[in-house]
């Protein structure tokens, strides 16, 4: 998914209008990508800011796992995406395959500080706020008390209860 400008990379959000989880997809295999984002929000291992609409909770496994899910039903829509590496079969879509994943204008939009704002380790709505520092170990998260969760955090989320 993205949450920056790479139209190609499509993108699943929350749309607080309609109250809808919006797909922003271009093809069948984007869109079964984009889908299995919604499948993660059913099962709570992503959720939406209610204002933005932008999605939270996104890590490097739930790309794997959607970019995975694309491979399935087109190879060459995933090997064809510019990485660090080419992913020429399903098991060399990875962590580091993700992150390496260069937009049209050079940026890498799940690396480190990317527009996605992608997770190092798996996070849920469970998640603690440790889970939450190994994840997003830039974001100043060890000043907040160690019971804080992500709905202390982001008081407006949207997930599925
Ligand atoms: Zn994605």
């Amino acid at each position: 998914m993205k949450t920056g400008s790479n139209a190609s990379l499509g993108g699943t959000t929350y749309d607080a209008t309609t109250g809808a989880i919006v797909f922003d997809f271009d093809g069948t295999s984007n869109f079964i990508h984009e889908t299995t984002h919604g499948g993660q929000f059913e099962s709570q291992n992503m959720a939406f800011e209610i204002k933005t609409g932008v999605s939270i909770l996104q890590d490097l496994d739930d790309e794997v796992a959607a970019y995975r899910a694309q491979y399935a039903f087109d190879p060459a829509s995933v090997s064809g995406l510019k990485s660090t590496s080419t992913a020429n079969n399903s098991s060399e879509v990875t962590q580091s395959w993700v992150q390496g994943i260069s937009a049209s204008d050079g940026s890498t939009p799940y690396g480190p500080g990317g527009s996605t704002n992608t997770g190092l380790v798996p996070i849920n709505m469970k998640s603690t706020r440790d889970d939450l520092i190994r994840a997003y170990p830039n974001a100043g998260l060890s000043v907040l008390p160690v019971t804080v969760t992500i709905k202390d955090i982001v008081p407006t989320i949207y997930y599925k209860k």
